[in-house]
């Protein structure tokens, strides 16, 4: 059965095949690392996480790489405003430096808390300031480029299809065009590639370049790190849906002008999490009839992981309520709705218990169509562009039949590990499963304490070492938050 996938730049649902062979190479636009990502965010990389997870069991191999934007990303999207990282150093009187290393670490954990797999490679844009560098002087050698005060812009008229992406009427833009753009720009679309650091302004980041000292404009890292990580045409490229006027408009215009070939084959997008237009609050409910907003930093409506967690509810419960619904819908966010699914979850969670503790039936030839029929469901409605919904359906009618054979001990135990076999290896793709807990060794536990003990006393170096000694001898990994340490096996 061929996989089908919604493809934003032909606006249909296409037979997935990778350019080359079984390898996917998937690139995936990441975090702008000057606060904290919020619950919307998080819902668009589990969805590309489930992408990932179902080309995986689908039988391709899959190249994936996610950057870090610690540089550039300015608060308006058409290069006004100030850098996002500047901001922060402004709000938390820290160098931009130390602000994106430690946004990026919880973010990470964020990501490992909600089962997300890690990229093969993670990149960052102020380590290819080269990488961005040289890709602008091939644009400028091609005569895609002009330079004015405020930096190198790339000149959109030079392609025939700008915009074909989100299909803009370029037109339309033209006419509609703000005055107040940057003095010199020659088109609205037109956008930065390199900005100079305007005279007397003092940045924490900053490069020199064949222009001048500086700082990359935002779209280019995602081409110069892609292209160096995946070639010139990736197999599939995915965001969020605001992505797709401006950035992944922008990231399309400039790869192709240097390369003369596609940028990605598949374009895939994510539907924002929204939340009602009142407020967090305790009585913020699904059924209040407020307007949907979308989740957003600059809307003060957002709430983190840690947020969801402070409200007793795990990561695992937060990555169900996501995958009950489809990536290309909008998802409406209330704790209501969260309750909702960690209960269907709870479901789900004692029907696995039940399984594995049944002992002692008939075998009956009913549990195997079962398994079949289910196993084609999967597949069929995941084939479907990950339709989840509809997937879900098919399960839970699934555990309704096999609790009502469990009930009557119609069902040997041979028959119940093949469910259970079934139900994990769903799991690879879904990956909301209750992980088996083992538990912590005695002398393991004191060795935490231990170093807890010594981090209290500053002896951070002793902490460090013991913090290795538990990675390599235990194959725990141990993380310092502010609840305490956190200890997971990672082996
Ligand atoms: P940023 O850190 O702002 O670059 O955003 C990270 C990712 O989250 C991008 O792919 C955005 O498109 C996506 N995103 C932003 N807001 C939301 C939202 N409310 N719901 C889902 N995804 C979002
Ligand atoms: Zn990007």
């Amino acid at each position: 059965m061929a996989f089908k996938i919604y493809n934003t730049l032909s606006r249909k649902k296409e037979i997935f095949k990778p350019l080359k062979g079984k390898t996917v190479r998937m690139y995936t636009c990441g975090p702008t690392v000057y606060d904290y990502a919020h619950i919307g965010n998080l819902r668009t990389y589990v969805n590309e996480d489930l992408l990932k997870r179902y080309l995986l069991w689908k039988g391709f191999r899959v190249k994936h790489v996610t950057n870090v934007t610690d540089v550039g990303h300015l608060t308006d999207d058409a290069d006004q405003g100030e850098d996002k990282m500047v901001v922060a150093e402004q709000r938390e009187h820290k160098s931009a430096w130390d602000i994106a290393a430690f946004y990026e670490k919880v973010f990470k954990n964020d990501l490992e808390l909600l089962g997300a797999l890690m990229p093969d490679i993670w990149c960052r844009a102020t380590d290819h300031i080269s990488e961005q560098i040289t890709l602008v002087r091939t644009l400028e050698r091609k005569g895609y480029t002009y330079k004015i005060r405020d930096g190198v812009y790339f000149d959109t008229s030079r392609l025939k299809d700008y915009g074909k992406l989100a299909r803009l009427n370029i037109e339309g833009l033209k006419a509609g065009a703000r005055v107040e753009v940057t003095a010199g720009k020659r088109n609205a679309t037109d956008f930065a590639l390199w900005k100079l650091t305007p005279a007397g302004t003092l940045r924490h980041m900053e490069w020199d370049s064949p222009w001048g000292r500086g700082f990359p404009g935002w779209h280019i890292e995602c081409s110069a790190m892609a292209m160096k990580y995946l070639g010139r045409t990736l197999d599939v490229h995915a965001g969020g849906i605001d992505h797709i006027p401006v950035h992944h408009t922008n990231e399309i215009a400039q790869s192709e002008a240097a390369t003369g070939r596609p940028f990605a084959k598949y374009w895939f997008h994510c539907e924002f999490l929204n939340v009602s237009d009142t407020k967090i609050s305790d009585n913020w409910s699904e059924t209040s009839k407020a307007r949907p907003l979308k989740m957003a930093k600059s809307k003060g409506n957002f709430l983190r992981l840690q947020s969801v967690i402070d409200e007793t509810f795990t990561p695992r419960q937060l990555r169900f309520f996501y995958l009950t619904a489809h990536y290309r819908t909008q998802q409406l966010f209330s704790w209501e709705s969260l309750k909702n699914a960690a209960n269907t979850l709870d479901k789900l969670d004692e029907f696995m218990d039940r399984l594995a503790r049944h002992k002692n039936g008939k075998s009956s030839t009913a549990v195997r169509k079962l398994v079949a029929e289910v196993r084609k469901e999967f597949e069929r409605t995941m084939d479907d562009d990950l339709n989840v919904p509809e997937m879900w359906a098919s399960l839970h009618h699934f555990v309704g039949s096999i609790n009502k054979l469990l009930e009557t001990k119609a069902m040997a135990s041979r028959d119940a590990q093949r469910v259970l076999d079934t139900m994990h290896d769903f799991d690879s793709v879904l990956a909301v499963l209750r992980k088996e807990e083992r538990p912590l060794p005695a002398e393991v536990k004191k060795l935490i304490e231990q170093r807890e003990e010594m981090r209290k006393q500053k002896d951070f170096t002793a902490a460090d070492e013991l913090r290795k000694r538990l990675l390599d001898q235990y194959g725990i990994e141990v993380q310092d938050t502010s609840e305490g340490p956190r200890w997971r096996f990672i082996k």
